[in-house]
């Protein structure tokens, strides 16, 4: 399931990942809980590990 961050400097990204995990390229989704939140969107995120 992909994961959203919501991050209140950089806008709105998708990544592959969920909640309580790292995302595909390595985000800790356990830092700022409230920035992420589960999404069935499209992954948004370019990285190696979320893009493939
Ligand atoms: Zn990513």
């Amino acid at each position: 399931m992909p994961v959203r961050h919501n991050d209140p400097n950089g806008g709105s990204i998708v990544h592959k990942g969920s909640k309580g995990i790292n995302t595909g390229c390595g985000k800790d989704t356990t830092k700022f809980p409230s920035h992420w939140e589960n999404t069935t969107a499209a992954i948004t995120c370019n990285k190696d590990g979320c893009k493939n």
